[in-house]
Parts: C-alpha cells; structure tokens; sequence
C-alpha cells in the first residue's frame, strides 16, 4: 500500500503536478518594440548608419520591456549588473543585422544595446541573463516577419498613408495578436508608422494579448515612410 501512494506521488510529480509554478519576475508582460528605420531616419534630426552600413529596409528590434499591467513599467533595475560585450560575442553579427543602432555618431550597436540591456533588460535578470535577454529577443523577432504581413496586406513603405486599423487588422489577422501601434511626425509634419509593439508572456516566450492594447497612435490614416 505504501509502496502504492509513494509511486503515486511520485507520477504526479512527474506530471507536473505537485510542482511549484515559477517564482513571479516581479512585472506582467513585455513588449517587444520593433522599430520602422524609416520613421526613425526622416524625424531625428541626426540619423546615423551604423559602420556595418544602411540597414535593411525592415523593421529592427527596439528592445524588449517588461510592463505592468497597469502602463508603467520598471527601469534601470540593476546598476550591478553592468552590459557585458563579451557574454554576447556569438550574437554580434545577429544584433548588427536585426537589432542595429541608427543614433549618431555612427556606432557599431553597442551602445544601444547596453542602453536596452541596462535600462529594461536587468528588469527581466530573474527570467534571463544576458545572453538569454538578446537570444530571445531575437527568437522572437524572427518568429513574426511583419514587413511580409504588411506587404502581403498591399501595406507598403512608400510614403502612401494607410488607415491604422487596416494595418492592425493585417497583423492580428497573421499573427493573432493585435498589436499597439505608435507613430510620430516627419519633418512635414505627417503622421506616420514609428513602431510596432506586440505583447509577450513573461518568460519571454510566447506572444499574447496585450494587457493594455492602448496605440500611441491616435489617427485614423498614418504614413509609411520609405528608407
Ligand atoms: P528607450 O529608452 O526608448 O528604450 O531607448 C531609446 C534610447 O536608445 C535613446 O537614448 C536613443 O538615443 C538610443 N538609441 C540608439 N540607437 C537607437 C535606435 O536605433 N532607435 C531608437 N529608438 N533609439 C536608439
């Protein structure tokens, strides 16, 4: 009998069952924030392309941010644990290629990705370490292609105006996910695709519902700059 109930438990701990849920990383959700070069290169005043040359005419990564549900979200959450270049050195040719910088003076991306690292990623350093933050966030950029959604929905970067809710519809249509959508003004004053935010669980693994699907974005028709 005894014999019976230990190999019982012992089953439904294999099962996952009598097994603790993982400990609570102390946000709700992140955002994975992909930027248009376009929309970024026609607004500052000073856009540089990184020394690896113009990037590709696509969206790059931006960061990943863990939020909370109410809006707000943590920063600057470890100053002692400092970006490191070296736990990253695999990803290099990866980050330059997905994740570039286009701040000025021109840069290699480091100090962009320190800036994400420090400022949003050390928020996350109970789910994933370093490496784990930009492995990740690369995954899952290379998980949805949203140039090829939007192209494929006749949204194109071709300084045409498109109506916000047909490039919503596009991508919650693709991906199943609505996303948040913010934009900012170009020289003439246009209104205009800026970046694209989709919502991730807090392991950083899944793509969800955005708990706040609240767009920075609030006009019927924006811009798709070229680049
Ligand atoms: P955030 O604080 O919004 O996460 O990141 C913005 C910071 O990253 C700014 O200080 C900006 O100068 C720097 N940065 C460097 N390269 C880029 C880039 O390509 N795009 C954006 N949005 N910020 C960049």
């Amino acid at each position: 009998m005894i014999t019976k109930v230990w190999f019982l438990l012992k089953l439904l701990t294999f099962q996952g069952l009598f097994t603790s849920p993982p400990p609570d990383p102390g946000f709700d959700f992140f955002y994975l924030a992909l930027q248009w070069p376009g929309a970024y290169c026609d607004t500052k005043r000073a856009c540089c392309y990184p020394t690896t040359g113009k990037p590709a005419a696509d969206f790059g990564i931006h960061g990943l941010w863990p939020n909370y549900n109410n809006g707000s979200y943590p920063s600057n959450c470890d100053p002692s644990n400092e970006f490191d270049p070296s736990e990253i050195s695999d990803l290099v040719s990866t980050l330059q290629t997905k994740w570039p910088t286009l701040s000025c003076p021109s840069n290699e991306g480091y100090k962009f990705w320190e800036h994400e690292w420090e400022k949003h990623g050390t928020c996350s350093e109970s789910v994933m370490d370093q490496h784990g933050y930009f492995e990740k966030t690369l995954a899952l950029r290379d998980r949805i292609n949203l140039l090829q959604i939007l192209t494929d929905a006749g949204i194109k970067p071709n300084d045409e105006f498109y109506k916000l809710k047909d490039i919503k519809k596009a991508i919650e249509k693709a991906t199943g996910f609505t996303p948040v959508i913010n934009c900012n003004r170009d020289p003439e004053k246009n209104r205009q695709l800026h970046e694209i935010l989709l919502c991730v669980d807090k392991s950083g693994t899944e793509f969800m519902d955005c708990p706040m699907p609240t767009d920075r974005c609030p006009y019927s028709h924006i811009q798709f700059a070229k680049f």
